[in-house]
């Protein structure tokens, strides 16, 4: 949206990709939402932002612009860039959840995906043990932690379950409680999904 109306027309400012007056590219909203015209929610259909995507694609596509002015190929450009960045976030619910926190004004997660979750102290350190003891050639480790592997894939799965019940919680109503919660969920997602891939890297190393 322009707050000084359109840049070529002057027609009042509105939330709009176009002019609604002129039907000239204005310049970007680098807010994803926005950019996308698409209610602020964590519950996103997927496959409609899909769709979406692909359609505002062509309409921004830089090679339409190729004979416009100098503003609209820079727009264009600038429209392009934020819209494969907006899909890219908000296709995956954990990315679309890490941007929903900054913007809401919550430091994301991450600081503490080294931090152990309390319930998985005993099982990491068993794994660890295992880990070293497959680099060291020790092979009776490793049935141990194919199972390990199992587990931590399935708790992934789980997480990533729990995910979706807050999103749906948060969008009815709006609780910044529920944020909290939702930030928390995501920290140990991050550490399970590396504790997932760490085990996949021991098991496959020779
Ligand atoms: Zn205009």
């Amino acid at each position: 949206m322009n707050a000084a109306g359109c840049w070529k027309c002057g027609g009042e400012p509105h939330d709009s990709l176009f002019c609604k007056f002129c039907n000239t590219l204005l310049p970007p909203a680098t807010d994803y939402y926005r950019f996308l015209g698409l209610e602020r929610r964590l519950d996103v259909d997927v496959p409609a932002l899909q769709d979406h995507y692909y359609r505002l694609s062509r309409l921004v596509h830089p090679d339409r612009f190729q004979n416009g002015t100098p503003n609209e190929r820079r727009f264009s450009l600038d429209a392009t860039a934020i819209l494969n960045d907006a899909y890219r976030t908000l296709r995956d619910p954990v990315a679309r959840a890490e941007y929903f926190l900054r913007e809401e004004g919550l430091e994301p997660p991450g600081q503490n995906t080294r931090r152990v979750p309390p319930e998985l102290l005993e099982e990491v350190f068993e794994v660890n043990t295992a880990l070293e003891e497959l680099r060291g050639g020790g092979e009776s480790a490793r049935p141990g932690l194919e199972a390990a592997l199992a587990r931590f894939r399935a708790l992934r799965g789980e997480l990533d379950a729990d995910l979706g019940a807050l999103f749906a919680l948060y969008d009815r109503g709006r609780e910044r409680d529920v944020l909290m919660k939702i930030r928390g969920a995501l920290d140990r997602r991050s550490f399970v999904s590396n504790l997932v891939e760490e085990v996949e890297e021991g098991l496959t190393a020779r």
